[in-house]
């Protein structure tokens, strides 16, 4: 029951008559539920294929089916629809907005959604659950750990109950215990049912996903299910 499907993704950069090809043939197939870790080198294409998955941006050649509807020729305002609708994002920089309360800033992407403020703080709320926040939904960033912060910017990407979990190097300004406690969460929401595919340099953090995916000059270098996922409980 794949919620992602790549075939042949190709994505090419045009800077005056020059033009860099970051991704050269990517197929992939993602099912609901998986929780997939990308690695490879600096500038081997990662940042370029999560935005691709992400629907900030689109192929140059192929195909992207994404919960079965072909995302890769859609024009700009409907690609931000299906971003809005499917899509969750979690990034290094937790880019939360100091003066609000974390409450407040997961609510965010609701008011954008055009939703009461009812419904909005009860939704925040509920996420602010799922990470384990509740008692701090009234805190600004300056009352709450990094840990903490990194864990509001995850419920802030779960307000809008997507079906697609993306983070890029989301442990990459934590240190080692920060990005545990991290990493916890995204393991519970996995477990919860979503499907989630992050960008990592560190093998540490990659151990705790169940697929580790890795590139290499804008191709898939290799792909690998984790036994230890079939001990591991
Ligand atoms: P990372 O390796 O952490 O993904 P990069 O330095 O590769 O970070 O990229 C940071 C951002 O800059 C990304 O959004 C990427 O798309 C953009 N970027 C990378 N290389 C170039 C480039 N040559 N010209 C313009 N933008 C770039
Ligand atoms: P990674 O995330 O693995 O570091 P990127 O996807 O950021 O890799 O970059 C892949 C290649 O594409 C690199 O050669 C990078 O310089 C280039 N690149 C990325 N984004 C841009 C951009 N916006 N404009 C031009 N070149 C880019």
């Amino acid at each position: 029951n794949p919620i992602i499907q790549l075939e042949s993704i190709e994505k090419s950069y045009f800077m005056g008559n020059q033009a860099i090809q970051a991704l050269k043939g990517v197929s992939l197939e993602i099912s609901k539920n998986e929780y997939v870790a990308l690695m490879g080198p600096s500038g081997s294409g990662k940042s370029t294929l999560m935005n691709i998955l992400g629907c900030l941006d689109s192929p140059t050649g192929g195909r992207y089916i994404l919960n079965g509807l072909d995302v890769s020729k859609m024009p700009d305002d409907s690609l931000a629809s299906v971003r809005n609708t499917e899509i969750g994002f979690v990034f290094q920089q937790f880019n939360l907005l100091p003066r609000l309360t974390a409450a407040e800033n997961v609510a965010l992407p609701l008011i954008y959604a055009g939703i009461g403020r009812k419904e909005r703080t009860e939704r925040a709320m509920e996420a602010l659950k799922k990470v384990g926040l509740e008692t701090r939904s009234h805190h600004k960033s300056n009352e709450l750990s990094g840990g903490q912060i990194q864990r509001v910017a995850i419920a802030r990407a779960l307000v809008n109950n997507p079906s697609l979990l993306l983070a890029d190097e989301p442990t990459g300004n934590l240190d080692t215990r920060t990005s545990a406690e991290v990493m916890e969460i995204f393991s519970k929401i996995q477990e919860a049912g979503n499907t989630v595919v992050l960008v990592t340099h560190e093998e540490d953090i990659a151990a705790y996903a169940h697929r580790i995916v890795r590139m290499r000059d804008g191709v898939i270098e290799s792909d690998k299910l984790k036994e230890t996922m079939m001990i591991h409980h």
